[in-house]
């Protein structure tokens, strides 16, 4: 099954069928057309979706431009840091032995066809699948991890590497949050629509240049593990999002190092589930009094 954030509206994605289904008008009213609420009923949602209101009901098109979010309002965002060998290796970083794990706070979630912003000259790409929540995850065990995934989505964790590598206290989720940069998107897919969900095709490009190309069976912590490792310490909500981390390729590794700029598009892309496509402007420079320390950005 996949599902969209239309315009700010929850729909069925058909497959095999060019258009929509808008679920609260096919449901009645059953269930509301406010994205994000789905999730707190998502087993009560997945079994309406395949009964004959939901299949039946009239199509509407969509305008991928209208594309949010597919979860807008997660309560937690969790993000993992050096999830990929490659990437650990080239950030200059050992094979972490657990999973580093920071927040996007939610404002910077967009969707898949918005403008992001750079507010400086070193921000740099990282693209991530994304797993949000379907039911509250607490003290669960590995094997029984992706029954607590709704689905599978597309992310982009934009990096502004002055800010998240500043000394003497790096600030990741600060640096990862300026306002777009989190799109995700385009649908959501659960996690039976793969033959496997731990091994897909994952990579983004810039302006049509290819940066970062790899397979999430690469992962060294997978959705299980890592759902397992965080609902130890934390109750994992519906609804909730994580990013699972980002393979190599970013730009502050390469030589010479290389950001992004005004005017690109950051295409992202993971197999079975579609790209995201996101203009880049220039933004007001930094906030004010927030002084960032001239250092060696690296991802
Ligand atoms: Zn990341």
């Amino acid at each position: 099954m996949r599902t969209a954030n239309l315009d700010n509206r929850l729909v069925l994605v058909l497959v095999h069928d060019d258009g929509a289904v808008d679920v609260e008008k096919a449901s009645s009213g059953l269930f509301s057309a406010d994205p994000q609420a789905v999730f707190d009923r998502w087993q009560e949602f997945t079994a309406w979706a395949q009964s004959p209101a939901a299949l039946r009901a009239d199509r509407v098109l969509v305008d991928e431009s209208l594309l949010g979010p597919p979860a807008p309002r997660p309560r937690q965002v969790f993000a993992i840091g050096l999830n990929y060998a490659a990437h650990a290796a080239e950030s200059g970083a050992d094979k972490p032995a657990y999973p580093p794990v920071f927040t996007k706070f939610p404002t910077s979630l967009t969707g898949p066809c918005d403008t992001a912003t750079l507010p400086s000259a070193v921000v740099d790409w990282e693209v991530e699948l994304v797993a949000v929540i379907g039911t509250r995850a607490q003290g669960v065990r590995e094997e029984d991890a992706w029954r607590h995934v709704a689905g599978l989505t597309v992310g982009q964790d934009l990096s502004e590497r002055l800010v998240q590598l500043a000394p003497p206290s790096p600030q990741f989720s600060l640096g990862k949050s300026f306002p777009g940069f989190g799109p995700t998107g385009p649908v959501l897919v659960t996690p039976d629509e793969f033959d496997d969900p731990d091994d897909l095709a994952i990579g983004c490009a810039v302006s049509d240049e290819t940066m970062q190309e790899s397979r999430t069976s690469g992962m060294i912590f997978s959705i299980p593990r890592l759902i397992s490792w965080i609902s130890a310490i934390c109750p994992i909500l519906p609804g909730d999002i994580l990013f699972t981390g980002t393979p190599s390729g970013i730009g502050g590794a390469r030589n010479p190092r290389r950001f992004l700029a005004p005017t690109e598009e950051l295409h992202s892309w993971v197999e079975g589930i579609g790209s995201l496509r996101n203009p880049l402007v220039a933004g007001p420079t930094y906030p004010d009094g927030l002084v960032p320390v001239p250092g060696s950005p690296r991802g």
